[in-house]
This record gives C-alpha cells, structure tokens and sequence, in this order.
C-alpha cells in the first residue's frame, strides 16, 4: 500500500506520539537517578516538546556497570558470529518497519524535513546496522609465519566498552556509524547522544533489545555534554569513546583520556570544506553541487561544502546559477510539509550565533550576493534562507570558521597553484571537491587537497563501503566500511608451542 504523506498525515501522527525521553540501560528504559529532566524545545515551532532525563556521573557508572558486566559475560561477545549477525539483521529490520517514528521523533529533535528523516536518515540507520550485520561473520584472524614448531595466532579482539558519543545533525546515521561496527566487533555501547536530539536513540535502543540485543550491551544515556559526556570521557571503566561533534570538544575528549585511564579515541570534528571550481568546468553540475553540497540539512553537516574557491572570470555565473538552483530545488518549509528539503536551525541561540557571524563577516567587507535571512519567523521555529556571501579574501571570518549553518562563502581565484593553496589554508581537512574537464588537472588537486575525501565533478556522494573522517583538526579515525572495525579492536597474539 502506498501511503500518501501529506501534512495532514504528520500533523495527525505528530499528536499520537510518544515523546518517552528516559535512559535506556541494562535492557530498560529508567529515569535519571536525581529523577531530573530537562525540557526540548522543537526547532519546527519553539515549542516544548518532550522532558528528557538529565543523566549525571551516577547513570553513567550505572551504565557502563551494565556493559561491562555484558562484555565480561560473553553474553554478546561469546556469542556464534551468525548468531550476532541475525540479531543485528533483526534490528535492521525493526529499524525499517518504525520508519515513520522514528522519522517523526527525528524532526521533531532536529527541525530537519520528515520526508528527508524518514528516506534519507533512517533508511541510512538501517543500511548501516545491516551492512555491519553482515560482517559479523566475515572477519577472519591471522596466523604468522613462525618456524615449523610454533603457531602464532593473531587475534582481533574486542575492546570492551565503547562510550560513544554524538551530535545533533544527523542523529541516527552518526549514532549507527559507530554502534555498527563496535557491535559487530564485539563490544559493548554507552551511548550519549547530543542533549538536543535524545528521542531517536533511546528507540534505537529499545528495538534493538527487541531484535535480541541482550541487556546491557547497548545502553543509552541521555543529558548535557557536561554532566553526561564528561563522566563517560573520564570513566576509568571505558575503554575507547567515539566522539563526533566540534573540534572545540574533540581537543577536550583527548585531555579526558589522557587524564584518566588513556582510553583510546577516535574524532570525527569540524570542517570548512572547499568546493573548487575552474571555467571549463560543467556550471550546471558545479553550481548544483555548490547549492546542494552547502545547504542540504540547512548547512548543519560537517562537510557542507561552504567554501566555493571559483575562478575568478566564472565567478558571477556560478553564483547566479546557485541562485537558481536554489530558488527551483531548495524548497525551506515547514518539516511536515513534504514538499520541504530544508526545514529549521537546530536551536533560537544557534541561529542568533549564525546571525551574529554573518554580521562579522559582513563588517569585515564581505558582500551579499542572495538570502541568509531570518524567515518563518511567525511559526515561533528558527527558519534561515540559504545564502551567499563573496569574501575578498580567504582571511575573511566567513571562509574561515565553521558556521553550521546554509552560509555559502564564495573566494576567487586565478591560477591552479592559488586555488589549492586557498583550498588547503583551514584548519580542517574533512573534505572537498574540484569541477573541471581537464582530467590531469582533477587529479592533481584530488592528490593535492589535504582532506578525507575529495570528490571530482560531484559532491557528498558516498556509500558504505568508503570510510568517512578527517585530516588536520577534522580528527582522526574513520567511521564506515570495513575499515571501521579495526579502531574497535586491538590485536592478540597467542603463541604456542607443540612440544
Ligand atoms: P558539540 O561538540 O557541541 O557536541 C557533540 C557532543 O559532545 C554532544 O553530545 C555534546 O553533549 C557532547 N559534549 C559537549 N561538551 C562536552 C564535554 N565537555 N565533554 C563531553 N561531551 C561533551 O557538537 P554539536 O554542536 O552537537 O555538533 C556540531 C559539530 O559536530 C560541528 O562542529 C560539526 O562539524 C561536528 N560534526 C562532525 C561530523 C564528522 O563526522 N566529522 C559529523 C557531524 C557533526
């Protein structure tokens, strides 16, 4: 059956949901131990939308109680590899049939268009816990060459208890990047999600109890950055945190660890990434990949390609074909109505932050070339139209920090040699693109951009087989593909001898 999803339809199952935002650890949902709850606030309207339990240092020890004595138990870990793999199946597939929930909770968290939560953000959640799923048992050991009376195995192992925390931007997608690949492997999870976006993943929780997780592998924790995230960084009890969010918190997270029990780390931060674009290159697909590449998920994505490095003799053309491709395809609305592809800020102080920096960059001599307004205002929501602004230099506030928002800053260039260095002069390096149809000249700057991932005459197109992360102060450690298991294991040796 076909469903139509008109506004009607989300504005109906908007009243019918369950907004339950309790901890979900060693199997249940349990409130935070004070009995402390904080308010949501839904970008769509400003208005309350669910109280969410306010976790403190005590829920998290009692959650990584829970997942340490799973990993101690074998209840997972112990378990046959297919056996996991149809319990992760199971989950994928649960995953799949709360689709519409699911979606609904993570607009109602995020603001974003519930068209673009239910077939882009849940079906990728999904994707993800099955692409892992299958892994399960597809991983093989080692053994190393030795004389002929010795046999050393190299095992990887599990590491134990994985604190995980994440962002607001795309919830569930970022959440199953890292509890894929660390289930798969073995592990337990303490999850702490953004305080801003907590619905989906304790649901996430709950249906993977349902497909057979057992108790206590996959707890989640819900609270602010401070009281929750801190704790489970400095557990002495943790054994790796898998952090995504700002380079500002990534730096902290690494003197936590350092601090306490040297838990390892891995980072997925921040980035400034460059689109650059040359005057033979294709403009239709250039200026479409600009448009979409920035403004997608309102600009609230890490690697939002928000630095447009043109040519300088396309410039103009290029901005006023963005123009256009935002005008016709980039449709801002409210996140019920189905025809929007971008929807709301995440929160009224971040809209005020990107105002203010707008404004800076403004005072600093950058030019308006369309949008970055307040809009919607009326709905009580926190709505900015996509914009561009042309920068005279790349020292410029606009082109240097990360503003998180549908912010497209646009910097010329006249030589190669000039673009690739404007491209490289950021802090981050999580990705970038060049548009050209000079094939020696793509690959030049490919192999010359310092970044995880560099797109050639496209933008933002990836799958699960490719890894995702950063150079420079974009992190380090790769979540997707197979390659994302091994920051969740370490290697064993066991030797021995045949006396
Ligand atoms: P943030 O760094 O403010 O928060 C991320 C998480 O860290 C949240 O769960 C937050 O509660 C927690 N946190 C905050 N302070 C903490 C502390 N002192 N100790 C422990 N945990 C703490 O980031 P955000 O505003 O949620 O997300 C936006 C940022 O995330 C942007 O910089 C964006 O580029 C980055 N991001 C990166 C990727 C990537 O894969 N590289 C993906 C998405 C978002």
């Amino acid at each position: 059956m076909t469903i139509e999803y008109d506004r009607a339809y989300w504005e109906n199952a908007l009243t019918q949901i369950s907004l339950n935002g309790n901890h979900f650890i060693d199997g249940k949902r349990q409130p935070a131990s004070t009995g402390l709850t904080f308010t949501r606030i839904r970008p769509m309207d400003g208005k309350p939308s669910a109280q969410i339990a306010r976790g403190n240092i005590n829920d998290v020890d009692r959650a990584v109680g829970a997942a340490r004595k799973a990993f101690a138990s074998g209840v997972w870990r112990g378990k046959e590899p297919a056996e996991r793999k149809r319990i992760m199946l199971a989950w994928a597939e649960l995953i799949r049939q709360h689709r519409e929930e699911l979606a609904l909770l993570e607009t109602i968290d995020v603001g974003k268009p519930v068209m673009a939560s239910l077939n882009v953000d849940v079906r990728l959640a999904a994707d993800c816990i099955q692409y892992y799923a299958e892994m399960c048992d597809k991983l093989y050991d080692e053994i190393a060459p030795t004389g002929p009376n010795d046999r050393a195995l190299v095992r990887k192992v599990p590491l134990g208890v994985i604190g995980a925390i994440t962002p607001w931007n795309y919830p569930m997608i970022i959440e199953t990047w890292k509890l894929g690949p660390a289930l798969a492997a073995g592990n337990s999870v303490v999850l702490k999600p953004a305080e801003q976006s907590s619905l989906t993943a304790i649901k996430l929780a709950e249906l993977a109890s349902q497909a057979g997780l057992p108790d206590g592998v996959f707890n989640v924790v819900t609270g602010y950055g401070e009281e929750v995230g801190k704790a489970l960084a400095c557990h002495m009890d943790v054994d790796m945190i898998a952090f995504t969010g700002s380079t500002e918190v990534g730096k902290l997270i690494m003197g936590y660890a350092a601090s306490t029990n040297l838990k390892r780390v891995a980072l997925e931060l921040g980035g400034k990434s460059p689109l650059v674009v040359f005057a033979d290159a294709d403009l239709d697909a250039a200026s479409s990949a600009a448009a979409w590449g920035c403004f997608y998920n309102s600009g609230e994505t890490c690697h939002a390609s928000t630095r447009l490095i043109a040519e300088a003799s396309i410039m103009d053309t290029l901005i006023e074909k963005i123009r256009e491709v935002t005008a016709r395809e980039i449709t801002l609305a409210h996140p019920l109505e189905p025809s929007a592809q971008i929807g709301a800020l995440i929160e009224d102080a971040h809209l005020g932050m990107v105002l203010t920096m707008i404004e800076a960059g403004e005072r600093e001599g950058a030019r308006r070339a369309f949008g970055a307004e307040r809009v919607m205002a009326d709905t009580g929501g926190y709505y900015l139209s996509p914009g561009v602004f042309v920068a005279p230099s790349n020292d410029s506030s606009l082109a240097r920090k990360e503003i998180f928002g549908p912010v497209l800053t646009a910097i010329p260039f006249s030589t190669e040699q000039e673009a690739l260095t404007i491209a490289n002069d950021t802090e981050y390096g999580l990705a970038g693109a060049v548009f050209t149809s000079d094939m020696s000249r793509a690959h030049r700057m490919s192999e010359g951009i310092h970044a995880g991932t560099v797109w050639i005459n496209c933008y933002d197109l990836s799958n699960f087989a490719t890894p995702f992360g950063g150079f420079k102060q974009s992190g380090f450690g790769r979540d997707r593909s197979v390659h994302a298991i091994a920051k969740y294991c370490d290697y064993k040796t066991i030797w021995q001898r045949f006396l």
